[in-house]
């Protein structure tokens, strides 16, 4: 879905084109960020119909001719994750890798209300992580002839990452009732994504100074968490971007631009 020079506002923005050619599509443009696309042998490229100017979803062999995929280099988050700089340069799809129920920026959101909930299940996951391995360092590490956790404002920043994690779990377990039931919202997705990832980063900052120096070595598992939380923050909507989208649901006046 990103691209280069469409992030945020991709929605409306969406610069990719797909023009039908009898029984073909003919795509031009260029993605960013798009995960594992270095490797993968399909992707799925959301484009402009030139014809009524809705984004449709396709699915690419990317073996096709004009297509190229560059990793992205120098992440400091979510190492193990290629993102990739994708060019789409007169690609021919068929129109049987049309995807039949992706034929407007609405379909797409359907996907995007999905994965919010998946990302927001993340956050839980970095700030279990966080917890876990800042309580272990600070029963072991010892200053003054004491374990750090014997001190009182450490084992605050313990509870408020642990009441962090847990209120973010909260939200979560009831959001998955609710998708279960059928129920869920869009805009309760985005809020579930902008509170956890919001908890989150408070969680790994507290858990990354309980580590002191440490906590910025990547011999330890904090920096990780740490430097992941970044990505996890951004992306699937930015904090702000999912705000404005609670925000509109629940005032009835969009105040994206
Ligand atoms: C590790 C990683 C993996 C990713 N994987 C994928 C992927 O697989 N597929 C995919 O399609 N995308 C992927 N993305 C892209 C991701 O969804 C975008 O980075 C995200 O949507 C933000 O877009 P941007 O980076 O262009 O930032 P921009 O849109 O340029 O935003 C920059 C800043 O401006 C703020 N801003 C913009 N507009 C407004 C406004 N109206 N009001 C207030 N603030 C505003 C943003 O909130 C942000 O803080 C990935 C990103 C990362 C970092």
């Amino acid at each position: 879905l990103t691209e280069p020079l469409g992030g945020s506002d991709v929605a409306g923005g969406t610069r990719t084109t797909a023009r039908r050619e009898g029984g073909n599509w003919i795509l031009n443009g260029a993605k960013r960020w798009i995960g594992n696309a270095t490797f993968s042998d399909w992707v799925v490229i959301y484009a402009r119909d030139l014809e009524d100017n809705q984004v449709k979803g396709f699915l690419v062999d990317t073996s096709l001719s004009g297509y190229s995929a560059t990793k992205i280099e120098n992440k400091i988050a979510l190492r193990t994750v290629e993102n990739a700089d994708i060019v789409l340069d007169n690609v021919v799809v068929s129109d049987d890798f049309h995807l039949k129920g992706a034929n407007s920026f609405r379909d797409t959101n359907k996907v995007l209300k999905v994965t919010r909930l998946s990302v927001g299940w993340q956050a839980v996951g970095q700030q279990l992580a966080a917890f876990d391995v800042a309580r272990r360092y600070a029963v072991e590490r010892q200053q003054f002839g004491r374990p750090i956790a014997s001190f009182q404002l450490v084992q605050q920043q313990l509870v408020q990452i642990l009441g962090n994690a847990m209120s973010s779990m909260g939200m979560m377990v009831r959001l998955a009732q609710l998708e279960d039931a059928g129920t869920a919202k869009d805009e309760q997705s985005a809020m579930a994504k902008a509170f956890t990832t919001a908890r989150m980063r408070e969680s790994v900052a507290a858990g990354r100074n309980i580590l002191g120096g440490n906590g910025i070595v990547a011999d330890y598992e904090m920096a990780k968490i740490f430097s992941d939380a970044e990505a996890i923050y951004t992306y699937e909507g930015t904090q702000e971007m999912n705000t404005l989208v609670t925000g509109r649901a629940i005032t009835g006046i969009s105040a994206f631009v």
